[in-house]
């Protein structure tokens, strides 16, 4: 494709201000891309209003393996406004970069993709088996976007799946799973002269604190790439002033999960800690998980992860490294319709993601193109 239509549709993007919110309006205009070639179908699955996924899917020439690719429209809040060099939500470019919100994270990924998309309808290009494009929701925020796609089918027949999260142009075949909970501990006020009349929920925390703690430190197995389970306590809420026994507190932890331990063998210890807990008098905990995310194990040496290295070296003119990661991404809810097949996660884009000034370079995004061009009709054969 044409350098400056393909650096036009990344700006019209970064203009819409998915923050979090309003996929549709990217969806809407990806859908007026594709609009000229019937050969693409185009499904839009709403999740909510405003908000609607979009799945693309080409067939070949032939009958073959589906391949997916994968990016979400989402991005996240732009922070302080007045901190930007460049507007975030202006596309605005100079001869090395793009700048905006999202631009690695991850716009950039997702106009390459469609792109490529473009490109082969185009020009007609050959192939056998059928490309599946999901541009998802609400993955910044949980990946219920992926989630929703995933049970409604349209993940079942993957063979292999590309997901393009900027990766500083390395190959990541395999990355943590996240658990988020919430324990909730209700007590009883009383006045802090006559504590025995009431329950503290801050006491309830602490022994489910030490218990946790306690737990996790038994979870010694290492993961060769991405390295021990991470837990951690990160919100504490609780109380009401400084001389009343606190009747509510709350407290959040965040678990980072690897495929030695999957997310729901640790999800039901928890629960089965906070069950023994409880069966002492005072505590009343309650556990809530929010989107939790599984891990996704991975083969460095699968034949899918081996040609995206073969073929990202040659179009670098470097060798390109085989990695792990330690964030989650859609595909963890993609591989429960397709468990055992292999993903590489690989998009352009930088660690300017989530901050001010994100900017992409303008030679990564061209480069992410030809790699994923190649590495279609490699597979695709
Ligand atoms: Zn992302």
């Amino acid at each position: 494709m044409d350098k400056n239509k393909a650096l036009e549709i990344l700006q019209n993007l970064l203009k819409i201000q998915s923050v979090n919110d309003r996929e549709a309006e990217v969806a809407d205009y990806i859908k007026l891309l594709f609009d000229a070639y019937p050969a693409a179908q185009v499904t839009e699955v709403n999740y909510a209003p405003g908000r609607s996924n979009l799945v693309i899917t080409i067939h070949g020439e032939r009958p073959g393996k589906m391949l997916g690719l994968a990016g979400h429209m989402d991005v996240v809040s732009p922070g302080r406004i007045a901190a930007w060099r460049h507007p975030p939500f202006a596309g605005e470019m100079d001869q090395q970069n793009i700048y905006g919100r999202g631009a690695s994270d991850m716009k950039g990924g997702l106009a390459a993709l469609i792109c490529v998309l473009l490109d082969f309808l185009a020009n007609k290009r050959a192939f056998a088996g059928t490309i599946r494009l999901f541009a998802t929701i609400g993955e910044e925020t949980g990946n219920y976007g992926a989630a929703q796609l995933t049970q409604q089918g349209f993940a079942d027949d993957l063979a292999a799946l590309i997901v393009a999260e900027p990766s500083q142009m390395q190959v990541e075949f395999t990355h943590r799973g996240v658990i988020d909970y919430e324990l909730n501990a209700k007590g009883k006020a009383a006045h802090s002269a006559t504590p025995d009349s009431g329950n503290n929920a801050i006491d309830q925390l602490f022994c489910f604190y030490q218990a946790v703690t306690k737990l996790m430190a038994t979870k010694t197995k290492i993961d060769p790439i991405l390295g021990p389970l991470l837990h951690n306590v990160t919100q504490i809420v609780g109380g009401e002033q400084i001389n009343t026994i606190p009747a509510q507190a709350r407290l959040y932890g965040n678990i980072r999960t690897t495929p030695r331990y999957p997310n729901r063998d640790i999800m039901v210890e928890l629960q089965s800690l906070v069950a023994d807990l409880n069966q002492q008098p005072k505590n009343q905990l309650t556990l809530r998980f929010h989107y939790p995310e599984r891990p996704l194990p991975g083969n460095p040496q699968a034949p899918f992860v081996q040609l995206f290295k073969q073929v990202a070296s040659r179009a670098l003119g470097q060798e390109v490294a085989v990695v792990g990661d330690g964030g989650a991404t859609d595909a963890s809810e993609f591989i429960r319709a397709a468990q055992k097949i292999p993903v590489v996660i690989f998009g352009p884009g930088n660690t300017s993601g989530h901050q001010v000034n994100e900017y992409l370079t303008i030679n990564d995004y061209l480069a992410a193109m030809t790699i994923y061009q190649q590495v279609i009709l490699h597979f695709l054969r």
